[in-house]
């Protein structure tokens, strides 16, 4: 299957918008771990962060069209105590210090377990970053590689784009309305509906 273009050929009707809408895109907000650099699970160790292929590029004409740029990420290896809080400061130091400075970071520390409210795919990563931002949930996007990045996106009232990886299951492909196949093809299919 060609994950080109996906959804951007019927005018945004994939995102459930009305033809004659269009997206006003202020944001995009990425996934961490599998969208902006190789997953490593339960990374604690900077030396380990590898930039996904283009993300700096990605990231720098995101940045240049003066849209706000942010990550949202589950990192339940803190609620299970095997990476503590300096360990993820340290990681995500060393995102920025490869792909640059992002205008806000959402960390969940939790596990499935704690049912809280910002564990993806539940939207409370979105919406804390929107309202850090100052912006509408509808003027956001988010981008990941798994299906919970998706429904968080939706769940809050965002556009979700989903870039797989050998790692994406089939059926979180099958059940994303908008999938691109890199990252500079997702913030291109979200420039064309804006
Ligand atoms: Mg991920
Ligand atoms: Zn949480």
């Amino acid at each position: 299957m060609d994950l080109g273009c996906l959804g951007a050929v019927d005018g945004g009707n994939k995102v459930g918008m009305e033809s004659s809408e269009t997206l006003r895109l202020r944001a995009v907000l990425f996934d961490r771990d599998g969208t902006l650099v190789v997953d490593v699970p339960y990374n604690g160790d900077p030396a380990l962060v590898r930039p996904m292929p283009g993300a700096r590029d990605v990231l720098d004409a995101v940045r240049r069209r003066g849209l706000a740029t942010g990550v949202v990420s589950n990192q339940s290896g803190l609620g299970r105590g095997l990476l503590d809080r300096s360990q993820v400061d340290s990681v995500n130091a060393r995102v920025e210090q490869l792909l640059g400075p992002f205008d806000v970071w959402e960390i969940c520390p939790h596990t499935a377990a704690d049912v809280c409210s910002c564990r993806k795919p539940a939207p409370g990563l979105v919406h804390n970053a929107c309202r850090k931002l100052g912006l509408e949930a509808s003027e956001v996007a988010l981008i990941g590689d798994i299906g919970s990045d998706v429904e968080a996106a939706e769940a809050a009232g965002a556009v979700g784009v989903l870039v797989p990886t050998p790692v994406t299951r089939p059926e979180e492909v099958a059940g994303s309305r908008l999938v691109a196949h890199d990252l500079a093809a997702a913030v291109r299919l979200l420039l064309e509906m804006a």
